[in-house]
């Protein structure tokens, strides 16, 4: 059996100018993509490439490409990848099937719906016969393209995503199961028109708990495959934003369209509930109820300005604030500013100088911060070049490029241990499980950013209203938002 695989994932943000490139994807082709996936790992495409090898299928690769979430992508870098993936399929032969992995909120400049755009291209090329089976994020959007060009969409069910790996195999292994057993998958769509945060919709507190549950339930219908809930992405200004319950039967498109219904009447019912399931203040709120909590380090995630939401990663305001205050024992970070990473690789360790970094506000032409640094660290976040300054008792990670925070580990290359500090101030939404350990307390700090939690400060103009929360009273149906196959 020969299945074509691949994966193209970017979460976009409207909100951030700065557009997405193909340097940020580095995209890997054709049979250098299975090295990779041999060596391990946790993505989706890694999980779809094991049940497959597993069962001994010939596994034919086109394109392994993923960017940390940003601003559009641009045309030029969109169309180079999709050229590519294009490329590497026309190589193949009596392909039986098609199994990627794709984010679902990917929106291209000049385009809009990635996903779309992309599943078509493919489909034009393989035709209408051979199946098509994607694993989506969470926050995927499901677009009327994407389901008309796809025959089977499962999406991860944990915030933080924890079962990439375990989704991506979900994936492979429905749609082997339908090759063997010749059928075809059907799904349908229902959306939800509502912006919500991941801040909002952890998947281990109330309501995506039952929600889930709920998802496993309707899993254990004879004729169903799979259920999934797509939350949607709230940075992007498109017309088609929302989210969607999704529901893919063996070929009854009757059931899939009932299961679907009735999912997305459960969401709506508790709609109320969606807040934010860790303590939120604003920033000065946060920072003192973090001073009157007495064990270190208590994190305080500043979640405007998210580089893993699209976040530009640049908004020194925080610091601004605890300089102001004076405090001390306190871990800032990362702001991603090249050319002051730049400038410090020119320093010696333990000198101080004037130094000027990120920016105050969102606005374009904002300063930045003036402070006097000692450089303390010279290496690396992660994968990521960075160095570590100190000003005013607060150290400052200055990154060469964005980076999530993702594991208090990523910080050895910088000789920083966490548990030094008193208060991590991090550029990040809701903690990563290792940072939720690291930490005494988490926080959520509201800060300005293209991460803005307080979705009404955001300038929307394309959305389609009504939508949640922008307008909070309207009746739902959900049959008026069944999503239609173009
Ligand atoms: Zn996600």
């Amino acid at each position: 059996m020969n299945i074509v695989i691949g994966s193209l994932s970017h979460e976009s943000n409207s909100f951030n100018p700065a557009l997405t490139t193909l340097e940020d994807f580095s995209p890997v082709y054709g049979h250098e993509i299975l090295s990779r996936l041999e060596a391990g790992g946790h993505s989706p495409l890694h999980g779809i490439y094991q049940v497959l090898r597993s069962q001994g299928v010939n596994v034919l690769p086109t394109i392994f490409a993923r960017a940390t979430p940003g601003g559009l992508v641009s045309l030029e870098a969109y169309e180079a990848m999709k050229a590519g993936l294009l490329k590497e399929l026309s190589r193949y032969s009596n392909i039986d099937g098609v199994c990627l992995h794709l984010h679902g909120s990917m929106t291209v400049e000049g385009i809009g719906d990635g996903e779309g755009d992309l599943l078509t291209a493919i489909r034009a090329q393989i035709g209408n016969e051979i199946p098509l089976v994607a694993s989506l994020d969470m926050h995927a959007t499901i677009t009327e393209t994407m389901l008309a060009k796809a025959d089977a969409f499962v999406a991860f069910r944990t915030a933080p995503h924890v079962d990439t790996k375990e989704t991506g195999a979900k994936a492979a292994q429905l749609l082997l199961n339908a090759l063997k057993e010749g059928y075809k998958p059907t799904m349908c769509a229902v959306g939800l028109p509502l912006l919500v945060s991941g801040e909002q919709s952890e998947s281990a507190k109330e309501p995506m708990a039952s929600l889930v549950k709920r998802l496993e339930q309707t899993d254990a219908e004879p004729a169903v495959l799979s259920s999934s809930l797509l939350l949607g992405f709230p940075w992007v200004d498109v017309s088609f934003n929302q989210g969607a319950a999704l529901v893919v039967t063996r070929g009854d498109s009757q059931l899939a369209e009932r299961y679907a219904l009735e999912l997305a009447e459960e969401f709506w019912s508790r709609l109320d509930q969606f807040t934010f399931t860790t303590e939120a203040y604003p920033f000065p709120e946060a920072l003192a109820v973090a001073l009157s909590l007495g064990d270190g380090p208590v994190c305080i995630a500043d979640c405007g300005d998210n580089p893993g939401a699209g976040g530009s990663q640049d908004i020194v305001y925080p610091l601004q604030v605890c300089l102001e205050q004076k405090l001390d024992n306190i871990l800032f970070g990362a702001i991603a500013d090249r050319s002051t990473y730049e400038e410090c690789l020119g320093r010696k360790l333990g000198s101080s100088f004037p130094l000027s970094f990120g920016r105050l506000t969102i606005h374009p032409n904002a300063p930045g911060i003036t402070v006097t640094a000692t450089l303390k660290a010279m290496g690396k976040l992660g994968q990521t070049p960075a160095v570590l300054i100190n000003t005013g008792g607060i150290d400052v990670i200055i990154s060469k490029a964005r980076v999530m925070m993702l594991d208090p580990q990523d910080l050895n290359g910088l000789n920083v241990d966490v548990m030094d500090y008193r208060i991590l101030i991090l550029k990040s939404g809701y903690l990563d499980p290792k940072y939720e350990a690291a930490a005494s307390h988490g926080l959520l700090a509201l800060t300005p950013g293209f991460t803005n939690q307080e979705f009404a400060d955001l300038n929307y103009k394309n959305v389609t209203r009504p939508i949640y929360p922008l307008d909070r009273c309207f009746p739902y149906n959900p049959r008026q938002y069944l999503l239609h196959s173009t």
